[in-house]
């Protein structure tokens, strides 16, 4: 049934080629999310299997979709990891270097509670960037990474080499 899954999430994820800019193959998520067994099948296998789970961490903002039904589905709290200037109250924060120029992320100082059992979720990993500025983040703010769930892994990007320290489970990976 792992294989099923795989073969739903690449018949219902789409290639967009040259967005947001040349040369960019662009994965959309957004045929899995009006496919409903899908979106289920997907947000079932993101969180399974990892133990007790205190919160799920999403990433802006295609992260937030399938982190908060996660995160509901275990029965744990759902906290935001923003880019910069959108958390209201006392932040910490990460930059990190982008192909060209760089990024920022934050969360909330008081997310976790102290040793909280964390999963982190986003939609797509590629380098690798965003997922270690979000483990580090987590970590700062008291957070136990217990690991990382991404419905799609980009392996030519060999962003898997920069979380050899988060167990990092991939649904899929082209
Ligand atoms: P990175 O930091 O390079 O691993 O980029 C990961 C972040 O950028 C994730 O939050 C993804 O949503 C987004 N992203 C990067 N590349 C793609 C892509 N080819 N298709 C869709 N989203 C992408």
């Amino acid at each position: 049934e792992t294989s099923d899954l795989k073969a739903l999430i690449e018949k219902r994820v789409r290639d967009v080629a040259d967005f947001p800019e040349p040369g960019v193959v662009f994965k959309d998520i957004t045929p899995l999310l009006g496919d409903v067994d899908a979106f289920r099948a997907v947000v079932d296998a993101l969180g399974d299997g990892y133990g007790p789970i205190d919160a799920v961490a999403g990433l802006e903002a295609r992260g937030f979709v399938f982190a908060a039904p996660v995160a509901l589905a275990l029965g744990a709290a759902f906290v935001p990891i923003r880019k910069v200037g959108k958390l209201p109250a006392r932040t910490l924060r990460r930059t990190y270097d982008l192909e060209y120029g760089s990024a920022t992320v934050e969360v909330h100082a008081d997310a976790f509670t102290p040793g909280a059992r964390v999963l982190i979720v986003d939609d797509v990993l590629a380098t690798g960037g965003t997922a270690r500025a979000a483990a580090d983040l987590v970590r700062e703010a008291g957070g136990t990474v217990v690991g990382f769930s991404v419905v799609m892994e980009l392996a030519f990007l060999n962003g898997r080499d920069r979380l050899t320290d988060v167990p990092l489970r991939a649904l899929t990976t082209v």
